[in-house]
């Protein structure tokens, strides 16, 4: 069997539970109607785009009668792009990043494969702590590496930091950090990544290629309660950040982002040339024109950040009424509580009885915990109440 074939028999098994939830979920709404199942499976963003993006839309259709409106650009995007975009990564992230270090990519996942592409040698390995987004798997497979999941402290999710460093060996080449993370909505503290970087510079002064941070960072807006997300391009060297408008901008099939070397790395020019040669090699070619023009007018504007804080605020309070155990989240839009009874896929199976939608936490590497996405209107929030203390009182 070819190694795709093969990878797709593996997708669909370690994938299995949020296609196998949503599924669910069409046939539920299908049978009890929408409004009677409660779906909290998906992290697709629900709020419409900030307005921004509508004037800019309108705005740019004046212009579509122009030479080369649709045509090719450089494969690392619009010059004039770029350039705004380094602005605004400078504001965001603290750090000087000038408009060379950055290539706008086919949002987070098409920047994580052009990094891959450009930094991973066939047989190398990607850490990442555990719990953790799917699709790193097949994103490392894809450049014949092997991720090697590093479980994180129970219930708190901290960096088990032990553990990452006996992890390490001459094939690790890259260890993802995504912070806000999905799906346990944790933000790693200063003190946690500088942790982590001493740990990389004391391997690194014992290897010849360096380990690279890959931060991916598509929630670092959905900061709540004040929140610092510590920037890892100050902290270490070998950072390359991953980031996207899917989120912010309500945006994730306009398919727009980016991927920043950073600045601090001395050598940089071929590694950024390289990422620039893999987004161009795997197809993208360029990030799309009609995204990057709408990006150029948008950035800096969000979607209504308040709103995630009142859903998130909800949920904690349906949680807590039903005697959950959970820490709660301080970035992104996830819940990842502990499930009654231990035993994670048999206590999706019960809150399905009550047509709630969870995807247990075996799908993210991470058995005895479910994921709960609060993207969803905050009635469906409400509306889950009894269900959730019914399916608690069952396990
Ligand atoms: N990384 C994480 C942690 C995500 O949750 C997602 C999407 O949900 C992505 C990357 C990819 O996002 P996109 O490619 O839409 O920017």
């Amino acid at each position: 069997m070819q190694l795709i074939s093969k990878q797709m028999t593996g997708y669909m098994e370690k994938s299995s539970w949020i296609r196998k939830m949503f599924e669910e979920g069409i046939r539920m709404k299908q049978e009890f109607g929408e409004t009677n199942v409660f779906d909290f499976s998906l992290g697709n963003p629900d709020l419409p785009p900030p307005s921004a993006v509508k004037d800019a839309l309108c705005e740019i259709a004046d212009q579509a009668d122009q030479p080369f409106f649709m045509g090719y650009m450089p494969n690392f995007g619009y010059p004039h792009v770029r350039e705004r975009l380094a602005e605004e990564v400078t504001k965001e992230q603290g750090v000087d990043v000038p408009a060379d270090c950055l290539v706008i990519t086919c949002g987070a996942a098409g920047a994580l494969n052009a990094v891959f592409r450009a930094v991973l040698e066939p047989g190398d390995e990607v850490i990442t702590p555990a719990p953790f987004f799917v699709e790193y798997t097949f994103y490392a497979e894809n450049h014949a590496a092997t991720l090697v999941p590093i479980k994180s402290k129970p219930l708190t999710f901290e960096l088990d930091l032990d553990a990452i460093d006996a992890a390490i060996n001459d094939k690790t080449r890259v260890i993802i950090v995504n912070s806000p993370n999905n799906p346990t909505g944790a933000i790693y503290t200063r003190a946690e990544l500088d942790g982590l970087a001493a740990i990389l510079e004391k391997h690194n002064a014992k290897r010849d290629r360096p380990i690279y941070i890959l931060a991916d960072e598509p929630y670092r807006f959905l900061a709540f309660d004040g929140a610092q997300v510590p920037s890892l391009l100050d902290i270490y060297k070998y950072t390359i950040l991953c980031s996207s408008f899917s989120k912010n901008l309500g945006m994730a099939g306009g398919r727009v982002g980016y991927a920043c070397v950073n600045p601090a790395i001395e050598d940089k020019a071929p590694l950024i040339g390289a990422v620039v040669m893999a987004n161009r090699i795997l197809g993208f070619v360029n990030a799309p024109a009609l995204a990057q023009k709408l990006l150029h007018k948008a950035l800096g504007s969000s979607v209504d950040v308040s709103i995630y804080e009142a859903r998130r605020k909800a949920m904690a309070d349906v949680l807590d009424s039903a005697g959950y155990n959970y820490t709660m989240p301080r970035g992104a839009f996830y819940f990842f509580p502990e499930a009654p009874g231990g035993d994670d896929v048999k206590f999706c199976a019960k809150l399905q009885e009550e047509k709630i939608l969870a995807v247990p936490g075996t799908g993210f590497g991470y058995p005895g915990y479910f994921r709960l996405a609060f993207c969803v209107h905050e009635d469906v929030i409400l509306g889950a109440r009894e269900g959730f203390a019914a399916a608690r009182e069952k396990a």
